[in-house]
């Protein structure tokens, strides 16, 4: 097999990547173009993937309120989310591989992913992180 072009190799730290990626998208135009930039998450599951097997499930540790509670505790539950700079928790799921559902501590401006994490696990403490709502 032939090595990549290396416009398609992307360079990042060893901890975070061993191999180069040279993974391609069908444009419009229907050319095929390298993805650029790519996250590798590891599914506590199955290991590390490239992030197309993965679907992002939003804000992790939202806890339901009761029925009880105020209008405006049912509306900031329902529509305002926490948008830290920084580490934040979120789910994922491993959409085209074992299907299941797992948390992931992502820092939102390296993207870097710190922990990942089954699903009813505690969230783990990072330094940096923010306390946010009830776990
Ligand atoms: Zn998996």
């Amino acid at each position: 097999m032939r090595e990549p072009p290396r416009e398609w190799h992307i360079d990042e730290p060893q901890a975070r990547r061993t191999q180069p990626i040279a993974v391609l998208a069908a444009s419009a135009a229907g050319v095929f173009q390298p993805i650029k930039n790519m996250l590798r998450i590891s599914c506590p599951h199955c290991g590390i993937r490239d992030e197309v097997e993965f679907a992002f499930g939003g804000p992790s540790h939202v806890t339901r309120p009761a029925f009880e509670v105020s209008d405006a505790e049912w509306a900031d539950y329902l529509f305002n989310r926490e948008n830290p700079k920084g580490i934040h928790y979120e789910r994922w799921q491993h959409a085209y591989g074992c299907g299941r559902w797992f948390n992931a501590a992502r820092d939102t401006v390296t993207h870097e992913i710190l922990a990942v994490y089954r699903m009813g696990d505690p969230k783990p403490v990072l330094p940096g992180a923010p306390r946010g709502r009830a776990p």
